[in-house]
């Protein structure tokens, strides 16, 4: 007869296969989308001991059901550039989950945008709002238009163009676009006042990431790259750690980097390191964040332009050396995959302590096994970045009830979020018998509560 032990063994074997096959025939049915792909194999293999332990969620199909979108929405956007010649660009909507609530997921300005890399952030996108404790669905949109040296009359033509489209998909009960890579205050105003023209009507809870003259909430701007550092001062204070006196590299100068930074000076860190695509500045008596801000947020410049204003610091060609500069706390708040597995072993080489994803998916598969490996604390994006999404939810609350909240009481209540997903995600990840492991933590803790309200729900 065979023991407990063995019993459990043998069945996550036939887990794994199990988990192995579904991947398989995602990868066939998705093929040439390695971002999407990669999204899918990093939340499926830690789903084994849910699987194993939980069968139910085998036999309802969650996983094949959970990787296919309710909705993949392409359209054409033409518009007319200043020369007058006509342009044509492409934009995505995903509706990926709706299991327990509307869609909800920035739209990306960025010319890699394509369906794969809409559908891993859609995909992440899922577990990560679910995480936040807000009834909130999964999606997320974009398109490949670079708003790169265009002007401000050519950004409106666009974004009305791109929400003339979007405008039939979407509603504060349906699906609730944000901004992200590209997409700041200045597109969220022109897709707010061409939705408002479409529909006809005021529904201020369309778009979140909106202005605070007409519905926008105080603190989103600041809530990811905030968020992103309450969630790793946790994993710091659980190990005697801190943000004081640590030194810090943030890579990436735009909304989610800058108030990193922010917070992290503000709680005694010496950020020494930033970047855009372009290259990456290195100050090392801490850098001068009020420069950086009137650079990126008011003037519109390259961040090489730091260094002329502050000579004493050194400006580098291209993004990735940013990561051989010795830290004790990395944050990626850039982009996908701007951490390889080379990258990383630097970081551990130069001893960094913790490391806290402020963008989506930055470190590639690889990077995340040495730093897990190397028992280097690490915040996964979904949890760790989950604080933008859920101000979101928050500007939505305040939009349905017709109120706003001060400063602070939304910087609170975002405090206690991010502080509630880091301790789900330690205690799923003790449940599941990977203590430590945020990865696993995060992906179980997002996905038992999307899998369970699918199961009530029916075959859908
Ligand atoms: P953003 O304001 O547009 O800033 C993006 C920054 O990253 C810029 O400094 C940009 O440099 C740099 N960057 C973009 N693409 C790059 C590339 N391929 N290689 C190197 N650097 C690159 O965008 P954001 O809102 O801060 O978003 C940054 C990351 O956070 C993204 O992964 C996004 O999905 C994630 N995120 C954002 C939010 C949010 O609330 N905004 C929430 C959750 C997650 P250039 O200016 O030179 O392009």
């Amino acid at each position: 007869m065979k023991t407990m032990e063995k019993m459990k063994q043998s069945y996550t074997k036939e887990v794994q296969e199990y988990v192995d096959a579904v991947y398989e025939a995602v990868k066939k049915r998705n093929p040439n989308e390695e971002e999407f792909l990669q999204a899918v194999k990093e939340v499926f293999d830690s789903l084994i001991p849910v699987l194993a332990k939980n069968p139910q969620y085998i036999k309802q199909a969650i996983l094949e059901r959970i990787v296919e979108p309710e909705r993949l929405i392409s359209f054409r956007v033409p518009w007319v550039d200043d020369q007058g010649n006509v342009q044509v660009n492409r934009g995505f909507r995903v509706q990926f989950n709706s299991a327990i609530g509307p869609y909800k997921g920035g739209l990306r300005f960025h010319p890699s945008v394509n369906a794969s890399i809409i559908k891993f952030l859609g995909f992440e996108q899922i577990f990560k709002n679910s995480l936040t404790g807000q009834p909130i669905g999964g999606g997320k949109g974009g398109s490949d238009f670079d708003p790169k040296g265009k002007s401000d009359a050519e950004i409106m033509r666009f974004t009305q163009s791109f929400m003339s489209e979007l405008s039939r998909y979407i509603g504060p009960d349906i699906d609730v676009p944000a901004g992200d890579i590209g997409v700041g205050a200045r597109e969220i105003g022109y897709m707010f006042g061409q939705y408002k023209k479409m529909r006809g009507g005021y529904e201020a809870g369309v778009l979140t990431g909106k202005g605070i003259g007409y519905g926008g909430s105080l603190a989103r701007k600041e809530a990811t790259g905030y968020g992103t550092v309450y969630f790793v001062e946790e994993m710091l204070k659980d190990k005697g750690l801190r943000f004081k006196d640590s030194v810090v590299t943030v890579s990436g100068s735009g909304n989610v980097s800058i108030y990193a930074m922010e917070k992290a000076m503000q709680l005694g860190a010496k950020v020494v390191a930033c970047s855009d695509s372009g290259g990456y500045i290195y100050d090392k008596n801490g850098i001068n964040l009020d420069t950086v801000k009137r650079l990126k947020e008011i003037e519109n410049k390259r961040i090489s332009e730091y260094v002329k204003e502050h000579p004493e610091a050194l400006y580098f060609e291209g993004c990735t050396d940013i990561w051989s500069i010795p830290c004790d706390i990395a944050l990626p708040c850039a982009t996908q995959n701007e951490i390889d597995e080379q990258s990383a072993k630097l970081l551990v080489s130069n001893g960094v302590k913790a490391v806290g994803e402020g963008a989506n998916m930055p470190s590639t598969l690889e990077a995340i096994e040495v730093f897990l490996d190397q028992d280097v604390l690490f915040g996964p994006a979904k949890a760790a970045n989950a604080g933008g999404v859920s101000v979101s939810a928050l500007e939505m609350a305040q939009n349905s009830m017709r109120l706003s909240w001060t400063f602070e009481e939304v910087d609170a209540k975002l405090h206690e979020i991010m502080k509630n997903i880091y301790r789900e995600s330690v205690k799923a990840a003790e449940e599941y018998d990977a203590p430590g492991n945020l990865v696993v933590g995060a992906n179980i803790a997002g996905f038992v509560k999307v899998a369970d309200a699918m199961i009530v729900q029916g075959i859908i």
